[in-house]
């Protein structure tokens, strides 16, 4: 692999390798583009076999960061970092900490978040050693579970959607199957039973399950969920799930889920767009996590802010489908411009010298 090839053809600014042997830490941060402001993106704890698969995943990632805070409007660039460890087992204060020494030393250029594998009490432990932390617990000054907003903003872009193949915004009677009940499901199913919709739901665990049947929602087996009759389908599980294994069982209009990552690759984004089923870029929707963590930085959290903000994703989930149905592009690739047009847009403003 060609790490720097790579990062030059994707636009990556700079990858940082963190190591403090002592400590059993191996870590990378990924910053992607700061045009917009300081890289803002997720610690990732997960036991890659490879420092290569890991490194792919972290530059991979903190693209998706750029374009997410991007296109939410944020004064945030898009970065990411990734700790080689079992966040079952190998996490410690000491391998934390030497992680998070290692944050400090790019002075704001990159904020850290929580990702799969790390905990608000992870961030405690880093935020021993750096200022340049978002999204801690309540009880420590920060925002807290940000599914919360997440939930929110996927409600709002669901609607969004509703409104270009139905010509109106009301979900109610509207059947939507949710794959995954987890936290971000849940908060959107929460405005979904409000609202009236039909649920149906599924999950690898039991216990999440039964959280869903306590909803109203009929519960299928996991695979099953692709051969639900639907109106939506929500994937709110793993990434890589729409492929061509799955869309041709869809009987969904709708695509509008929080996972990230939802499609395995690019052809998959035009497959759905010939077929003419409505698929709502996964960054666009979830994005009211980062909204959230940006609400946290430089002025005290307050949310009835945050709310208002992660409202706004219907309009941009309206823009998008805008830009798709002129061009006749997939909605996937009409997010993708409409993101890197922000980027380019202020970054060409660097020219103007401000004076000493
Ligand atoms: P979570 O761990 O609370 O929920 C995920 C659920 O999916 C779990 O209950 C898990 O058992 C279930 N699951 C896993 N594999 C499955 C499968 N094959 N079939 C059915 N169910 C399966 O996580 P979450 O915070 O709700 O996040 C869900 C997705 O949304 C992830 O892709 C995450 O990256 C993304 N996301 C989350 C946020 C946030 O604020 N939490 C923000 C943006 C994006």
């Amino acid at each position: 692999m060609d790490v720097l090839a790579y990062m030059a053809e994707h636009g990556h600014e700079q990858l940082v390798v963190c190591s403090e042997p002592s400590v059993g830490l191996k870590a990378f941060i990924a910053i992607h583009d700061t045009s917009l402001g300081p890289a803002v993106g997720g610690t990732r704890i997960w036991p890659f076999e490879t420092e290569e698969e890991a490194i792919m995943d972290v530059l991979r990632l903190s693209e998706a960061m750029t374009y997410k805070s991007a296109a939410a409007d944020l004064p945030m660039g898009g970065g990411k970092a990734l700790i080689m460890a079992d966040p079952r087992t190998d996490k410690t204060e000491a391998l934390l900490r030497a992680y998070g020494r290692h944050v400090d030393t790019l002075n704001g250029r990159y904020v850290t978040t929580t990702d799969v594998g790390s905990t608000g009490r992870d961030l405690e432990y880093i935020s021993l050693e750096t200022e340049h932390v978002a999204g801690l617990p309540v009880s420590q000054g920060g925002s807290g579970d940000t599914s919360l907003m997440t939930g929110l903003g996927v409600y709002m872009g669901m609607k969004a959607c509703a409104k270009a193949a139905w010509g109106t915004d009301s979900l109610s009677g509207r059947t939507v199957a949710l794959q995954g009940f987890g936290k971000v499901a849940y908060r959107t199913a929460e405005h979904l039973v409000e609202e009236g919709a039909n649920l149906v739901a599924t999950d690898v665990y039991e216990e999440a399950r039964e959280k869903a049947r306590l909803m109203g929602a009929r519960v299928v087996e996991p695979e099953a969920i692709y051969d639900v009759e639907c109106d939506i389908f929500s994937p709110c599980a793993l990434g890589g799930v729409l492929s061509s294994r799955t869309i041709p069982r869809l009987t969904c209009s709708i695509i509008a889920g929080g996972a990230n990552n939802q499609l395995l690759t690019d052809h998959d984004g035009m497959e759905l767009h010939r077929k003419g089923v409505l698929y709502a870029p996964d960054y666009i929707i979830n994005s009211g996590g980062v909204i959230n963590i940006a609400c946290e930085l430089g002025a005290p959290y307050n949310e009835d802010r945050a709310r208002e903000m992660t409202e706004r994703v219907y309009g941009t989930m309206e823009r998008v489908l805008d830009i798709s149905s002129r061009e006749g592009i997939p909605t996937s690739q009409a997010a993708d411009r409409m993101a890197r047009e922000r980027v380019d847009s202020v970054s060409n403003l660097r020219r103007i010298y401000r004076g000493p």
